[in-house]
């Protein structure tokens, strides 16, 4: 028995281990580099291991960083099954589609360039195609979150719920080698405590090996006391000024977990009257996966749904999928809120609705996740005026907030609190999926508090597993 680490190893994408056990090899994982041109390059090298030997996928979640190499998977040669939770797969539909779009719009605008500088284009090719993502589609079999499959006469595998967005697993492996056997626990990415839509992440009893996330292993989230009322607080005041909030959003978790809590604030009638739009095609199409799996919300809001209030479902609430709906909304002066993707403001129609807005005193821009040094998000959010939109200079009038509490991602105390859930270090825990001080910080503290055998491994680090 052995696990290789061949991705998301002292750095936060591409998660990709290959675990070998009594002749059957297992992928946990096969997610995009992501983070810039050269870390993107990367994943046009070859797999450091044959794709056809591959007998099964294992996903946690959607999230490209997890999924995204998928469709390059099967181009090489895979042919075996993806193992994930009901919920992911239907998510996956969604996002491998548009991953794979944006592969070709990439190419198509690399191409143009080398054109309009008389350059060879022969060699341009997108990293996959739509049609390479709809084959690897047709491999995937669900299997209920929290379910269990056997993979082979040597594996198993159980789904223990993640939190972290919706369908989100912890990758529990039973494996047998030899007359003995381990078990192997891979988080995933953990969710947070305080998600009003998503439940708390399981915790599993102790595992003999763990392979654990650190993306926020050196980082607390600052406490920002109950994270509804401060929506409630910059939304009631911008309608009072008659103004538009704009909160840029990432399509997928973000937007439905703000959609839960303004449902809360709406039913309770505290913003009667209020028009909310969600404008984004990826963000709708999300929305419409998250409300077919209530069977994967938090305790409370499943209680909710039971007394009869669908939790992304309110009046007032329009889903915008149309060009000329989305049009409509900018030219409209009534009060509203609009969730539109992309989360940084980098493309997208929230780029239209900040062009509208951001000259306004009456509007807030509201941020409610991570802005990359350079992005259009973090210049307006550090109060850059004027402000360039689609080549345009605007005066940067509008109000800006944020509200960091937002995040998908288990905290370091967090991060600790489940591990010390566990019930005992395992024999041996892996520190994966963070950027290395973030790692090595968890790993310091996890080793002297819990005596425990921590290792956080390079790309291409094999371990046995005994
Ligand atoms: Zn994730």
């Amino acid at each position: 028995m052995q696990i290789t680490f061949h991705g998301a190893a002292r750095e936060v994408t591409g998660s990709c281990h290959l675990v070998e056990c009594g002749g059957t090899r297992i992928l946990l994982d096969c997610g995009l580099i992501q983070g810039g041109r050269e870390r993107h390059e990367r994943n046009r090298e070859p797999f450091p291991f044959d794709p056809a030997t591959i007998d099964a996928v294992v996903l946690s979640h959607a999230h490209i960083d997890h999924s995204g190499r998928l469709p390059l998977l099967r181009k090489h040669g895979f042919r075996g099954p993806v193992i994930t939770t009901t919920p992911t797969a239907r998510l996956l539909e969604i996002m491998l589609a548009d991953s794979a779009r944006i592969q070709e719009e990439d190419a198509r605008w690399k191409i143009k360039r080398l054109k309009k500088a008389k350059e060879d284009t022969s060699w341009v090719t997108p990293l996959y195609t739509e049609e390479d993502a709809l084959a690897v589609l047709g491999q995937i079999v669900p299997v209920e979150l929290g379910g269990t499959e056997t993979l082979s006469e040597y594996a198993e595998v159980t789904f223990v719920p993640a939190g972290h967005i919706l369908g989100a697993a912890i990758i529990d492996l039973t494996l047998q080698e030899d007359g003995k056997t381990r078990r192997l626990v891979f988080s995933g990415d953990l969710g947070v405590q305080g998600s009003r839509l998503l439940p708390r992440p399981r915790i599993p009893a102790r595992p003999d090996y763990l392979i654990m996330e650190s993306t926020y292993g050196d980082r607390e989230r600052a406490d920002e006391g109950d994270r509804t009322e401060t929506l409630f607080g910059i939304v009631h005041d911008t309608v009072a000024r008659k103004g538009k909030v704009i909160i840029p959003a990432f399509a997928v978790g973000r937007t439905q977990e703000l959609l839960t809590r303004l449902n809360d604030l709406v039913e309770a009638g505290r913003l009667p009257g209020l028009r909310v739009y969600v404008d984004s095609p990826m963000a709708v199409a999300a929305t419409k996966a998250f409300a077919l799996h209530p069977e994967a919300y938090s305790q409370p809001v499943q209680e909710l749904l039971a007394s009869g209030d669908a939790p992304l479902q309110f009046s007032g609430l329009s889903l915008v999928t149309r060009v000329q709906d989305s049009m409509a909304i900018n030219a409209s002066q009534e009060p509203s809120v609009i969730i539109s993707a992309s989360g940084m403001c980098t493309a997208g129609r929230v780029k239209h609705h900040l062009k509208h807005t951001v000259g306004d005193a009456r509007n807030t821009i509201l941020f409610v996740g991570y802005q990359a040094a350079g992005s259009l998000g973090q210049l307006i959010q550090a109060g850059t005026s004027p402000i360039r939109i689609f080549g345009e200079w605007y005066p940067l009038n509008a109000r800006v907030e944020t509200i960091d509490g937002f995040s998908a991602h288990a905290d370091r105390t967090e991060l600790l609190d489940w591990f010390a859930g566990l019930g005992g270090a395992p024999d041996h825990t892996f520190l994966v999926h963070g950027e290395e001080q973030a790692a090595l910080a968890l790993a310091e503290t996890i080793t002297e508090r819990f005596a425990a055998t921590v290792t956080v491994p390079r790309l291409g680090e094999r371990h046995a597993l005994v």
